[in-house]
């Protein structure tokens, strides 16, 4: 996520050699406009970012710090429209959230990874099929709730999108949810049939939130097309989904910016967990490779339960993790997302994204042929691995369809982890990893 943003900011950073002279800055500021008109930024926010940056860093000094330090505020401030940021609960429930978008935007998906989101900060759920223009898209969303176990209601009998809005709001309220999610209909592009039907769903859902999907694959499209949805609806939120793909970035400047609604997620992936909250000075940081631990932490202590973890740190303390810790610790790291859009809130390894790109949890190669060799195991063999003695590995290299090269490499990898891990755990271990990363 960011990448392309991130690489071509840090690039112009890289570029600028200040000998505190205008020159210099002339220099630097020519390199950020070429950085930022390459990543689909438009060119009235280009320049009117230009100037500020200009105007701030010869006020207060020509130099590296104060240009970037102008940069980080300008950037901070056009990323921060008015409006909410997060998810902002109702005072009365159910909190009632309209989805609109157009057809492909990732709607339907956002609506499903938007529930998950709320469902792990413990939020009861229920989500509302009224798109009843795309052929499918009933269906999938019946079968992300089910994927996701968040309660729908859909219903392929009514045929009226108004009349769904009408029984789902009722449901919600009956049903004491906390929070309901209403997709709506897409067109391929925008008509007036299609603002008229929205406009009434609106009318009856009288909705806390209504969030704009954004393709941001669209680019200055994306722009254009939440301009005219919010003239029409008066939008509260903008999500910008797929951007994780080769979006170039600049899009959130653009709708902040030219639009005026903040921006309050972020797709970063087609998996449910997939969703970043968008605030706009932890993303500036990521932009400017910083990284965001303040996301990483906030994401990983609402899907890990901390007496688990605290076991297993126990576990590791000790020398005892085993097989079923690896398995339990690999489902944990799935709720949390893509490894990629985990890596880019990491201080100093936001470079690395791109390389990892291709590692998927759950179908990388190595972690299939580990998940084989563990399911080949007895319960005894999985709580102890000390226990693997040639004849159980033959075995188990059978069982799993492996070579037993392949068998003894995993395990001398699993030790090897484990013991790295141990090491690691003390407070002196903590202190060895940072001088690691530093
Ligand atoms: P809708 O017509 O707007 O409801 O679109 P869908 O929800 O069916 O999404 C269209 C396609 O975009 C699907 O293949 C989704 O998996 C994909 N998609 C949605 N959001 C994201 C995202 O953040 N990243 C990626 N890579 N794909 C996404």
């Amino acid at each position: 996520m960011f990448e392309s943003l991130s690489n071509s900011f840090q690039n112009a950073i890289n570029k600028i050699r200040f000998k505190d002279d205008e020159k210099a800055l002339k220099r630097a500021l020519d390199e950020l406009k070429k950085s930022l008109l390459k990543a689909d930024v438009h060119h009235k926010v280009v320049k009117e970012l230009l100037s500020v940056v200009e105007r701030e860093t010869k006020l207060k000094g020509i130099g590296k710090e104060n240009f970037l330090s102008a940069l980080k505020n300008e950037l901070t401030q056009i990323l921060t429209a008015p409006g909410k940021q997060g998810f902002v609960y109702s005072s009365t429930p159910p909190t009632v959230v309209m989805m609109a978008g157009l057809q492909g935007s990732g709607k339907t998906t956002t609506s499903g990874k938007l529930a998950y989101y709320l469902k792990l900060r413990k939020k009861r759920v229920l989500l509302a099929a009224a798109d009843l223009q795309r052929l499918a898209a009933v269906e999938q969303l019946r079968q992300i709730a089910n994927q996701i176990e968040v309660d729908v209601f859909a219903d392929e009998s009514i045929k009226d999108p108004i009349e769904v809005a009408k029984q789902a709001l009722a449901k919600a309220k009956d049903g004491n949810y906390d929070v309901l999610i209403v997709d709506t209909a897409g067109r391929l592009a925008i008509d007036n049939e299609l603002m008229d039907e929205i406009k009434r769903v609106k009318e009856v859902l009288q909705p806390d939130e209504i969030f704009y999907v954004a393709d941001s694959l669209t680019g200055q499209d994306a722009v254009r097309s939440a301009a005219t949805f919010n003239k029409e609806l008066s939008l509260t939120g903008v999500i910008l989904s797929k951007y994780d793909g080769d979006s170039k970035g600049g899009v959130a400047l653009g709708i902040a910016k030219q639009i005026g609604v903040p921006l309050r997620f972020i797709g970063s992936g087609e998996k449910m967990p997939d969703l970043e909250v968008f605030i706009p000075d932890r993303i500036v940081g990521r932009l400017m490779g910083a990284g965001d631990i303040e996301s990483l932490a906030e994401k990983a202590s609402a899907v890990i339960d901390e007496k688990e973890a605290k076991k297993v740190a126990r576990k590791i303390k000790k020398g005892q993790f085993n097989f079923n810790d690896f398995l339990e610790q690999l489902e944990q790291m799935k709720k949390l997302g893509s490894l990629k859009s985990l890596i880019g809130m990491i201080p100093g390894l936001n470079k690395m994204a791109g390389a990892l790109k291709d590692i998927d949890l759950e179908n990388s190669s190595e972690i299939k042929k580990i998940k084989a060799l563990i399911s080949s195991m007895t319960p005894k063999e999985r709580e102890n691995p000390d226990l693997l003695n040639n004849s159980r590995k033959r075995r188990i290299a059978q069982g799993a369809g492996l070579s037993q090269m392949e068998v003894n490499k995993i395990l001398k990898q699993f030790k090897n982890a484990a013991k790295m891990a141990k090491k690691f755990s003390g407070k002196k271990g903590m202190q060895d990893l940072q001088n690691l990363m530093s």
